[in-house]
Order: structure tokens, then C-alpha cells, then sequence
């Protein structure tokens, strides 16, 4: 962003300087040539401006998103959900008329909210706790099986 302000700035200065110059240019096809870079310079500003414009609104959502995922934040908090496998569970009285739920503390890390999934594995029927996004799993109860490998959660995020 610094390199496309530097690139307007430099755009303007040499526009600058060249209308400086103008005013002693009597010969026609010289104060063409003038006009030709004085225009080029002029839209190689405006076009340094247009992306510092797309840049600057891209940072503004940005932005909201991280003030709106901050605020968000502040109704978890991280808890054991059992067998020492911690997750963000939403504290009571901050569900906002959601069911009770717990995120991923690994996406949380990441800022991005992703809802624990309650599973069923079997061998064993071990309960586990799921993450779709980042492919993260927890035993909460049962032991870890071989064939559980085929049931683990393919990530999508991050790849
Ligand atoms: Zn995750």
C-alpha cells in the first residue's frame, strides 16, 4: 500500500515539475511531448489512487470482520470438555438464543469460529468431539482404534 502512495506521490511530483517547465516551452511539438507525459503522469496518479481506494475498502471489511469475530469472542470461554480436551464453550447467559456450543480452540487461535461437531465412534463407541474445518478431533471418551482412521474429519480450511 506505502508502494502505491509512493507511486502517486512521484505520479504528481514529476507532473509538477514538468508544468514548471511548460511555461518556457515556445516550441509547439516540444509542448506536445509535454502535455503527452504531462496527461500519462496524471493518470499514472489517478490509477495509484483507484488502488490505494480498493486496498483501503478491502482493509475497512477486514477490519469490521476482525471488531465483529473480537466481540464474538468474549462470549466463550476456554473449558475442558473432558478428558483433558479443551474447546472455547459459550458461557452461560451468552448463547444469544443459539444452543449451547463450543468451538474449536485451534480455528479460534486462527480467528475463525467453527463449531464443534458431537460424534459417535465405533469401534468402541467412543464419543469425540470434531472439527470440520481445521480436521482437529478430541477423545472424550473411548480409546483411539485404528479403523477411527477413516472417520477422522477431512479439512478444508488452510489447505
Ligand atoms: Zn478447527
Amino acid at each position: 500500500m506505502v508502494g502505491e502512495a509512493m507511486i502517486g506521490i512521484t505520479a504528481l511530483k514529476s507532473a509538477f515539475d514538468l508544468t514548471k517547465g511548460l511555461k518556457d516551452v515556445d516550441d509547439r511539438v516540444r509542448l506536445n511531448d509535454a502535455r503527452m507525459e504531462l496527461q500519462q503522469k496524471i493518470l499514472d496518479a489517478q490509477e495509484a489512487q483507484s488502488a490505494l481506494l480498493e486496498k483501503l475498502g478491502n482493509l475497512e471489511k477486514e477490519l469490521a470482520l476482525l471488531k465483529s469475530w473480537e466481540a464474538d469472542k468474549q462470549r466463550y470461554a476456554l473449558t475442558d470438555m473432558g478428558s483433558g480436551v479443551l474447546a472455547y464453550k459459550v458461557k452461560e447467559g451468552h448463547e444469544n438464543g443459539e444452543p449451547s456450543h463450543s468451538l474449536c480452540s485451534s480455528c479460534y487461535n486462527d480467528s475463525h469460529k467453527s463449531i464443534l461437531v458431537s460424534a459417535t465412534w465405533n469401534p468402541g463407541r467412543c464419543h469425540v468431539l470434531v472439527c470440520n474445518d481445521c480436521g482437529w478431533y478430541g477423545y472424550i471418551s473411548g480409546m483411539a482404534h485404528a479403523e477411527h482412521k477413516d472417520l477422522r474429519p477431512k479439512p478444508f480450511r488452510g489447505r
